[in-house]
């Protein structure tokens, strides 16, 4: 075959390598031969979409005012539904006409934004261990990136403190997700008081990613950076239907928050896609106006299968802590060993997948997450697997 001669860009060829690729090529081998796998590596929730949102989405697919080009805004009905329940669920009002932009899923959204903010060599304040679009969104702007460690010691909180002078000078944005994904932990009402002040003094602007602000147990409830005074004037927020409503291949999200932040993202946004299909905008509608039952219901599921991992993992000697939200158990490895080769071995020994520390980001090198999207009894299986290796 002929050489490749096609020469990738530098904002390419700095994206760092996808570490789950090779995971996934082993899952997938190890599948064709017939093994008997649990998959617990990626965060995607293994129940289907309830019927009632599916219902939504075939009646309004039948529309034909429907099928056009949607308005790159999107549609009032989601816009006003987003309102609504943000209201509802954080006693936040958000302005539906200037305040709100429905997405292609949250992720898109995410990786947009800092081309609309950063200048080649301006930074990014990212944690690490962290979701990967906070890092490729930056490099794809020519930003910089600042890692911020999240730390056990710490509760995997983010220490404000510890950034460097220097690097405040030329930050733009800083990346903060709580309900943590891939920790599991969550942060309090008072970490985004601070979270203010800082922005504040170091004219920063602040992105939270709220992915999993519906997904949360023992009654704890995810506070939203908008109840604090103040957060609006610094800051923009990501939410997903993806894992609240188990809708990850629908794509559909939102950004909410200063309304100049969310305009630069919609004029980013202009200029490369057109708009969501009206029908899933209308189905999002139902989506959100059933999603505190929906949350309930998954939210006892989950809990039900962190309690029998957790305690599982803990009865072979493991000392893991239960989550307060999100779906994924982040463990210490029980040996010294790579996260890669630990997450090997599991594979090639347990025919289990969990998703090595390492692939979240250097600070994560040390720690191994599963996610909790098979049901308990092959959780079970999986504990029983376990204690035979
Ligand atoms: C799953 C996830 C999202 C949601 O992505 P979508 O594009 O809305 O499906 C966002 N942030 C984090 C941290 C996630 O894990």
């Amino acid at each position: 075959m002929k050489k490749n001669t096609f020469v990738l860009s530098k904002r390419l060829q700095a994206l760092p390598p996808y570490l789950f690729l090779e995971l996934d090529k082993a899952k997938r081998k190890a599948r064709s031969e017939g093994r008997d796998i649990i998959d617990l590596g990626i965060g995607d929730p293994d129940e289907p979409t309830p019927d009632y949102i599916i219902r939504a989405l075939y009646k309004a697919a039948l529309e034909p005012v429907n099928h056009r080009y949607a308005l790159d805004q999107g549609m009032l009905i989601f816009r006003q539904a987003i309102s609504k329940w943000y209201k509802s669920r954080f006693n936040v009002t958000l302005e539906s006409d200037t305040e709100i932009l429905p997405l292609i899923g949250s992720k898109e959204g995410i990786a947009h934004f800092p081309l609309a903010f950063i200048n080649p060599g301006d930074y990014s304040l990212v944690p690490d261990p962290s979701y990967p679009p906070y890092k490729g969104g930056t490099i794809f702007a020519e930003g910089k990136i600042h890692l911020m460690p999240l730390l056990e010691q710490n509760d995997f909180l983010i220490d404000l403190k510890a950034i460097p002078a220097g690097v405040l000078k030329k930050a733009k944005v800083i990346y903060i997700n709580y309900p943590n994904n891939p920790t599991g932990a969550v942060c309090d009402i008072n970490f985004y008081k601070e979270l203010v002040k800082f922005a504040r003094k170091n004219k920063i602007i602040v992105v939270c990613d709220l992915a999993y602000s519906e997904m949360s147990y023992d009654g704890f409830k995810p506070p939203s950076f908008f109840e604090v005074e103040g957060a609006k004037e610094v800051g923009i927020e990501f939410h997903s239907l993806s894992k609240t409503c188990n809708m990850t291949g629908w794509r559909i999200g939102w950004a909410c928050g200063n309304k100049n932040l969310v305009a630069a993202l919609a004029k980013v946004k202009s200029n490369i896609d057109s708009g969501i299909f009206s029908a899933l905008q209308v189905a999002a509608v139902a989506a959100l106006e059933g999603s505190a039952v929906q949350t309930k219901r998954m939210s006892q599921v989950y809990q039900e299968r962190r309690d029998c991992l957790v305690d599982g993992l803990n009865s072979l000697g493991w000392k893991v802590k239960k989550p307060k939200a999100t779906f994924y158990i982040w463990s210490k490895l029980p040996k010294k060993i790579s996260s890669i080769d630990f997450s090997r071995e599991l594979l090639a020994k347990a025919d289990i997948v969990a998703t090595p520390g390492v692939g979240f980001g250097k600070y994560g090198e040390g720690y191994i997450r599963f996610a909790l999207t098979v049901p308990k009894e092959r959780i079970k299986e999986a504990i029983k697997r376990l204690k035979k290796i």
